[in-house]
C-alpha cells in the first residue's frame, strides 16, 4: 500500500523550512504530494507554474534522485480536506515553527479532523536551524535588497534574486 501524504501550502517560493518538512515526510510516507494553494485575488512572487519548478528544482538539489522522484505537486483551490481526500492522502502534514502555529494548527487539525476522520494530521517540528524562516519574511528581505542566501536552497535564490531586482550572484 502507498502511503500518501499531503504537504500543503503557498510555497511562494519553497525555503529551506518547506525543504525540512520535505524531508521529515518523505520519511514518513512513500509519495509526498506538495499542493500549492491558489487564491483568486491574490498577487504571488512567482506564479503558480514557477512554484513547481522551484519546487522540483530544491528537490533535485537537497535529496536523492530517488527521494526527490517521490515529490508530486500540485495545485489546489478548494478546501485542503477535500484535496488530500481527492490525493487518496493517509496523512495531511504541517509544519510547526512555534505556538503561534501551534495554536492555529491545532483548530485546523480538529475541524479537518471532523471533516474526514480518516486523514490523519501530523505535525512535524521545525529543525532548530530553520524553524525562523518563513516565505513572507523571505520575500520582503530580498525586495529590500538583503540577502537570502541562508533561507532559500541555491536553486531558489537565482530566480528570488532575479525576481526581487536583485543582480545575480
Ligand atoms: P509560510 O508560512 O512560510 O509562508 P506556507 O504558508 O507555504 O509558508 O507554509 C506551508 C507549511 O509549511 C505550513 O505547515 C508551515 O507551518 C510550514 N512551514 C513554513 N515554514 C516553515 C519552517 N521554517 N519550518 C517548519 N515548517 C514551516
Amino acid at each position: 500500500m502507498t502511503r500518501i501524504a499531503l504537504y500543503p501550502g503557498s510555497f511562494d517560493p519553497v525555503t529551506n523550512g518547506h525543504v525540512d518538512i520535505l524531508r521529515q515526510s518523505l520519511a514518513l510516507a512513500d509519495k509526498v504530494v506538495v499542493a500549492i494553494g491558489i487564491h483568486p485575488g491574490k498577487m504571488p512572487l512567482f506564479s503558480f507554474e514557477e512554484r513547481v519548478d522551484l519546487i522540483h528544482a530544491a528537490a533535485r538539489e537537497q535529496f536523492a534522485p530517488e527521494d526527490a522522484s517521490r515529490i508530486e505537486v500540485i495545485s489546489f483551490a478548494n478546501l485542503v480536506i477535500d484535496t488530500a481526500r481527492d490525493q487518496g492522502a493517509a496523512y495531511l502534514v504541517r509544519g510547526l515553527r512555534d505556538g503561534t502555529d501551534l495554536d492555529y494548527e491545532m483548530q485546523m487539525a480538529g475541524m479537518n479532523g471532523t471533516l474526514e476522520p480518516s486523514i490523519r494530521t501530523v505535525f512535524l517540528p521545525a529543525s532548530p536551524n530553520v524553524r525562523h524562516i518563513t516565505a513572507t519574511l523571505v520575500r520582503q528581505i530580498a525586495k529590500m535588497g538583503g540577502d537570502i542566501g541562508a533561507f532559500v536552497p541555491a536553486s531558489v535564490a537565482g530566480p528570488l534574486r532575479l525576481r526581487t531586482g536583485q543582480a545575480a550572484m
